[in-house]
């Protein structure tokens, strides 16, 4: 019997089809990608359904605009494997199914590898014997033609991505043929993006809630930075294009362009959003609130960052090609001058990729602002590398600086300062979180035994599968059950210690305020343990960081009027009820980093529930009336990527 593979390799565009038509970019824009391997197609007792279907992802390719459903690409198929999957293709719907598959796991790959586990989708709220719970959601679907719009978004609510197309609209630049149809499914930049939503949203639920001006910008801006540094993985790409703008980024460059054919057929000329050759602002972040505005201000700090990293890198080759000049000769580069090049480039981006994603997991569960961001950028990086004798740091904080994003409460832009603290935990958290965390892991050991292996991916197509069928299920369901078991136990523990819990950024006992939800359905005091999530990373140097990583969040009625607030809260009312009636909803918690092996707290990101600046900022952010801002508030349908992306 012939050993599994293990890689699979497909063809996509690098950008989109409008650049296979220009001569001097034709051959870079058709790539292959190198995937991990999985079968594709689920067996359903009688035969295996296509779609492709994934571990991860689903592709449906059905088109309601039209009445038609594609018959979906058999990418196992013989002749299909060796010839790297279907041919790029403008017209083909299967070549359609293969990008978007292609290109979504590529990018779960990229994040997984950062994050050291397995990415997991949002789960599925259910209300289920008369009470709400949490649904594992094993694949996201992907729809290839879900529209006929100029729009394309996740849906929360769907776990899906949808994907639209339109007639273009005459741009006068030549890039795109009047009339044509553009399938938003055939980009790369917006595939990637908008599974990088989903992802965040898997690892973040509470990151669209638009608490502040940098929420929903943050999701956006997340969104892009992927999307931009995923294109450097690309080794032909970068090749390319530095060998065309001579070894450096300038205006011109497509590296630092998204969307190009979407941008210009809706009539915007250039990419989508431009991130290269712009002089930076540092007052423009005051005055923009638009969340892709917004949001373009950290791409460009982080882009910036990149920049500056790859500088640095590259600070000998330059001056060998320039003569120490600086000022590079007329005419092509040398080869093997771009093959370095590139390398660097490579390399820088995907550190500045890995550093970022790594980051999310020293992010507050909820309220994230920018400069937030930033903080936990620095530390995630100094835990994985000590020394910063490559700059990455400087080059970051200094990217931030120059667009003007501060972290709050922090006196200086100094690394020291940015770092986030040690907590200073009293003894008696600390020991409770140890003996949670020992409770947890005493229970899995007892399960594990128990547990039975079953082959992977079998069960009809729409069902939900049993949870114990894969191993990112199995994790699931532990994920869950450890949750419960931290959640009672600090519970029991801290019920009466206000002083404990403040360092948490919870409330619950006697002497709560009646806005905040610290009662459960049963009258118990009450906070949630939403997510417990084992990291195991690993840096350049070989170091390896062993964490879990716990959140824990709480809700709290806000009100526009501040009179109504105080009323709600005082202390005359019964401690910690439901007030109802709420304009908002207020979260507060906190993400805390914990050795495995000790289980020493190492940090504790916390947003307290019982913060009066926040609440103020909140209403505030709220009542700003900045267009739209009116559906971003707590009561928003889940569809704002929907609204978002729409143009
Ligand atoms: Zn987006």
């Amino acid at each position: 019997m012939p050993a599994t593979p293990t890689r699979r390799r497909l063809r996509v565009y690098a950008f989109d089809p409008s650049l296979s038509t220009r001569l001097d970019m034709w051959r870079a824009n058709q790539v292959t990608l190198n995937l991990p391997w999985e079968p594709l197609g689920v067996w359903n007792g009688r035969e295996a359904v296509k779609g492709p279907v994934g571990d991860y992802l689903e592709v449906v390719d059905v088109d309601p605009a039209s009445g038609l459903s594609y018959e979906p690409v058999d990418l196992d198929e013989a002749r299909l494997l060796a010839s790297d999957g279907v041919e790029a293709s403008e017209i083909d719907p299967k070549f359609h199914q293969q990008m978007v598959y292609a290109v979504g796991m590529n990018t779960i790959v990229h994040f997984e590898r950062a994050l050291g586990r397995s990415a997991m989708w949002n789960p599925r709220w259910v209300f289920r014997g008369g009470k709400w719970s949490q649904e594992y959601v094993h694949r996201l679907r992907m729809y290839p033609h879900a529209m006929r719009e100029a729009n394309a978004y996740y849906s929360p609510d769907k776990k899906a991505i949808l994907f639209g197309y339109f007639k273009a609209v005459d741009d006068g630049s030549g890039l795109i043929m009047p009339g044509s149809t553009v399938f938003t499914c055939l980009s790369h930049d917006i595939i990637a993006h908008e599974v990088t939503h989903a992802l965040l949203d898997g690892l973040h639920p509470y990151f669209t809630d638009a608490s502040n001006a940098d929420v929903l910008a943050f999701h956006e801006a997340f969104a892009d930075i992927v999307a931009i540094f995923s294109r450097f993985s690309m080794p032909e790409v970068v090749r390319t294009e530095l060998a065309r703008a001579q070894g450096r980024f300038d205006a011109e460059n497509m590296l630092g362009k998204l969307a190009q054919q979407f941008g210009a057929a809706l009539g915007k000329r250039k990419g989508l959003r431009e991130y290269i050759g712009k002089e930076a602002d540092p007052s423009l972040i005051k005055r923009t609130m638009e969340p892709h505005d917004r949001g373009a201000i950290l791409v460009a700090a982080v882009f910036d960052a990149f920049m500056g990293i790859y500088r640095h890198r590259t600070r000998d080759l330059m001056r060998i090609a320039t003569g120490g000049t600086g000022v590079m000769p007329d005419g092509d580069l040398h080869p093997d001058l771009v093959e370095r090049l590139s390398r660097e480039a490579f390399t820088s981006a995907r550190h500045v990729l890995t550093i970022c994603v790594r980051a999310l997991d020293y992010c507050p569960p909820v309220d994230i602002t920018f400069g937030e961001y930033l903080r936990s950028l620095i530390t995630a990086d100094t835990d994985m590398v000590p020394d910063d004798d490559k700059s990455y740091r400087v080059a970051i904080i200094e990217g931030f600086r120059r667009h003007g994003i501060y972290p709050e409460g922090v006196n200086s832009m100094s690394e020291e300062a940015l770092r986030w603290e040690r907590p200073q935990f009293s003894e008696g958290l600390q020991e409770c979180i140890a003996a949670a965390l020992e409770e947890v892991e005493r229970r899995e050991k007892k399960d594990g035994r128990r547990e039975e292996v079953v082959p992977h991916g079998v069960f009809l197509r729409g069902t939900t599968p049993p949870p114990h069928l894969t191993q990112r299920g199995r994790a699931h369901v532990k994920m869950d059950r450890a949750c419960t078991i931290i959640r009672d136990y600090l519970l029991k523990h801290l019920k009466d210690e206000p002083d404990i819990q403040w360092q948490l950024g919870v409330c619950a006992g006697k002497r709560t305020p009646g806005s905040v939800h610290a009662l459960d359905s049963r009258g118990r005091p009450s906070f949630q343990v939403n997510r417990l999530r084992q990291a195991r990373r690993v840096g350049p140097a070989g170091i390896e960081v062993a964490d879990y990583v716990l959140e824990i969040t709480q809700k709290r009625d806000g009100f526009i009027d501040p009179e109504r607030q105080k009323e709600v809260d005082k202390p005359s009312r019964s401690a910690g009820g439901r007030s109802g009636g709420a304009d908002f909803v207020m979260r507060g918690g906190c993400t805390l980093n914990i050795d495995m092996k000790s289980h020493q707290v190492r940090y504790c990101m916390a947003k307290n529930i019982l913060s009066d600046r926040r609440l103020e900022r909140q209403r505030e952010f709220l009542g700003c009336g900045v267009p739209g801002m009116g559906i971003y508030s707590g009561k928003a349908d889940r569809e704002t990527f929907a609204m978002l992306h729409r143009h």
